[in-house]
């Protein structure tokens, strides 16, 4: 082990040394230009690393939350980033949330008849499960650079995209950006479990002030490189729309009794069979609007036959769902999925128990809702001994125009940095902060500017979770850019 961090860290400073001789010829071939943009670019990486060192856990339901970490970390934000801290409005929502505001700098009149934008990341992080800090390669609340990486719980999701807009909008605002309309970054702090007091509380704050938003920008996708099969080249997604989610709970009652003189049917056997009954009736497959953009955006990076086959759905759209359906996460995409999770029921061999349970949880697909998914449940399972009712849910979001000037500046934003990638529309089946924002923003897209490869998925609340700083470099020039696009001029 020491070995390996000797040499580790070794090479850690060969590659600075390497870098700083890169950034100097760079600054001297550009008499000077290419300085302060250097000097931004290593700092992205330290601040991360120093954001990471907080540890801002959402805990699960029963343990107790720690705000401490968090003020913390907005105090870091104030001290890193002075000119836009000078620029912006600030205000703590919910305890530990944050709402930027930088306002327009056009005349009142003029900015009225723009919309908002707004930038959201999440603060928290999921926590790290103690059997498995060993296998870490630096621990996980540490916030090491080493090997082209910053290290840590949340380099990824999200302080990663937290700190790479925290980076832009100090440049922008350093280099005298005036942006046409109003911008605000949306930090939430407990985005892992649910946003209901943070996104949902600031959202309701937006309402309360009347702030209607042309868009919100958030995690959720990106783009991917050798993640979908068969592709040759990355492809850059963007979600537009986000699944839903509910639990159902299916209660089983019978008679009681000793089980040597057992009625036809028990509270088991009910449950048994109305979990049977929905696990083998599923939604059907269905490739609509949302998945026919994507499959055709997706065209462009695929081989033939592939190419044709994505490109021609009117023709080949049969073909197309019987390859999606073999794979569940395809298959997924294309339905309002049904997972059985729990059963229980019964304490004793020999006892008819009177009441048994199970619950069944479903992720909503665009076009259902959360009382259509209960509604088709009950039909299904047709026994009036078997109640079956809504635990929790949540309903899926609207999907997002791709004809809007945001999908349009994000599209836009995407070629400069990444090159000539396809661009794909997608649903994204993870939940994100987005659909708190329901009431204030006509359209919510879900794009952050990192190229994720298959590893980067694994590490994304799993182990060893880390980003290159090649990414996160990227994803501050991809930020700034983007609102010089979407807020510098009309
Ligand atoms: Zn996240």
């Amino acid at each position: 082990m020491a070995t390996k961090r000797k040499s580790t860290e070794a090479w850690r400073r060969i590659l600075m040394i390497a870098s700083a001789s890169v950034v100097a010829s760079a600054a001297s071939a550009s008499e000077g230009a290419g300085d302060s943009e250097g000097e931004a670019r290593s700092l992205a990486s330290e601040h991360l690393a120093a954001i990471i060192r907080y540890a801002t856990i959402s805990p699960g339901e029963d343990a107790p939350f720690d705000r401490a970490p968090f003020s913390a970390l907005a105090d870091f934000l104030a001290d890193a980033y002075p000119a836009f801290h000078a620029i912006a409005e600030r205000e703590v929502i919910g305890g530990a949330s944050l709402i930027y505001r930088w306002p327009a700098t056009a005349s009142a009149d003029a900015a009225a008849n723009r919309q908002p934008i707004a930038l959201l990341a999440h603060m928290d992080v999921v926590p790290v499960e103690p059997e498995t800090i060993s296998a870490w390669t630096h621990p996980p609340f540490a916030g090491v650079v080493a090997d082209g990486r910053v290290w840590g719980r949340g380099a990824l999701d999200d302080k990663g995209s937290l700190v790479a807009m925290m980076e832009a909008v100090e440049r922008l605002a350093r280099d005298g950006f005036a942006p046409v309309r109003d911008i605000y970054l949306l930090f939430g702090h407990d985005e892992e479990v649910g946003g209901r007091a943070g996104a949902a509380q600031i959202a309701a704050t937006l309402k309360a002030r009347g702030v209607r938003l042309a868009f919100t920008l958030d995690e959720g996708s990106g783009v991917s490189d050798g993640v979908i099969d068969g592709a040759t080249t990355p492809v850059a997604l963007i979600a537009i729309a986000e699944k839903g989610y509910v639990d159902l709970k299916f209660t089983a009652r019978a008679d009681g009794g000793h089980s040597s003189t057992p009625g036809a049917q028990t509270a088991v056997t009910r449950v048994a069979r109305a979990v049977v009954t929905v696990n083998e009736n599923p939604y059907p497959l269905e490739i609509d609007g949302v998945v026919k953009d994507f499959l055709n955006g997706l065209a462009p990076a695929m081989p033939q036959p592939q190419r044709f086959a994505l490109s021609n759905l009117w023709l080949t759209g049969g073909f197309v769902k019987g390859r999606l359906a073999k794979s569940p996460l395809t298959a997924a995409a294309l339905r309002t999925t049904t997972a059985p999770t729990i059963i229980r029921g019964g304490v004793k061999s020999n006892i008819l128990p009177q009441t048994a349970e199970a619950i069944v949880n479903y992720r909503i697909h665009p076009r259902d809702n959360v009382e259509a998914v209960r509604d088709r449940a009950a039909r299904l399972v047709n026994d009036e001994n078997v109640e079956v009712e809504i635990i929790t849910g949540n309903e899926p979001s609207s999907v997002s125009s791709v004809a809007s000037p945001g999908y349009g500046a994000i599209a836009s934003t995407i070629a400069p940095i990444f090159g000539d990638v396809p661009i794909a529309p997608m649903l994204t089946l993870q939940g994100t902060d987005s659909r708190h924002y329901g009431d204030v923003a006509a359209d919510r897209y879900r794009f952050t500017p990192f190229i994720y490869e298959a590893d980067d998925l694994e590490q994304i609340h799993g182990t060893d979770e880390a980003v290159s700083i090649d990414n996160l470099e990227r994803a501050v020039d991809w930020y700034a850019a983007f609102l010089a696009n979407a807020a510098g001029r009309d």
